[in-house]
C-alpha cells in the first residue's frame, strides 16, 4: 500500500479523480484525471504517464487550433518527449532555430509546425507515419529501379 512522502502521518493513498490544469500561452486547459489522494493531507499523486498523456492531448488542442506560439511550440515539442536538438536534426533546422522560434525572436516556420502538429497527433492516435517520414528524410533508403505496388486491397469492394 502506497503512503503519502508528503506528511508526517504518512496518510495511506487512494484512488481518486481530480482536477489539473496546464497554461499555455493564456490559455487554462483542464481536465478530470486518475490521481491517488492522502487521507491524511489531502494531497494529491498523479502518475507520470497520466500527465504526460494529458499534456498530449493539450498539445492536441494547440495543434488543432492553429496556435503559432513560440510557447505553445515548446510546449507540443516537450508533449512529445523531445529535446530540442532532437527535433533540430529532425526538421534539419539548428537547434539554435528551435530556440529562436520557442523564445519568439522569429516567428516559428509554419511547416515545422505542421510537422510537430502532426507528430502530437500521431502520438495521440498511436501512430508513427510523421517520424518515419522525417527519418526518410534523415536517412533515405536504396530504392529499387522498378518497384511493383500491391493495390488489389484499395480496390477489392468496388470490384
Ligand atoms: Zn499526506
Amino acid at each position: 500500500m502506497k503512503r503519502c512522502t508528503d506528511c508526517d502521518k504518512g496518510g495511506v493513498l487512494s484512488p481518486r479523480t481530480a482536477e489539473n490544469s496546464r497554461e499555455v500561452g493564456g490559455h487554462l486547459f483542464v481536465a478530470f484525471l486518475p490521481a491517488q489522494a492522502c487521507s491524511s493531507c489531502g494531497k494529491l499523486y498523479f502518475d507520470t504517464n497520466v500527465l504526460e498523456r494529458f499534456e498530449l492531448h493539450v498539445a492536441g488542442k494547440l495543434a488543432d487550433a492553429g496556435v503559432s506560439t513560440g510557447p505553445a511550440f515548446r510546449f507540443m515539442r516537450k508533449a512529445l518527449g523531445m529535446r530540442a536538438t532532437d527535433l533540430a536534426a529532425l526538421l534539419d533546422v539548428s537547434a539554435e532555430t528551435i530556440s529562436r522560434w520557442e523564445t519568439e525572436k522569429r516567428a516559428v516556420d509554419r511547416g515545422a509546425l505542421a510537422l510537430v502538429g502532426a507528430l502530437v497527433r500521431d502520438t495521440l492516435e498511436g501512430r508513427t507515419s510523421t517520424l518515419e517520414l522525417l527519418r526518410a528524410l534523415r536517412e533515405p533508403r536504396a530504392l529499387a529501379k522498378t518497384i511493383q505496388l500491391d493495390l488489389s486491397g484499395d480496390f477489392a469492394r468496388s470490384a
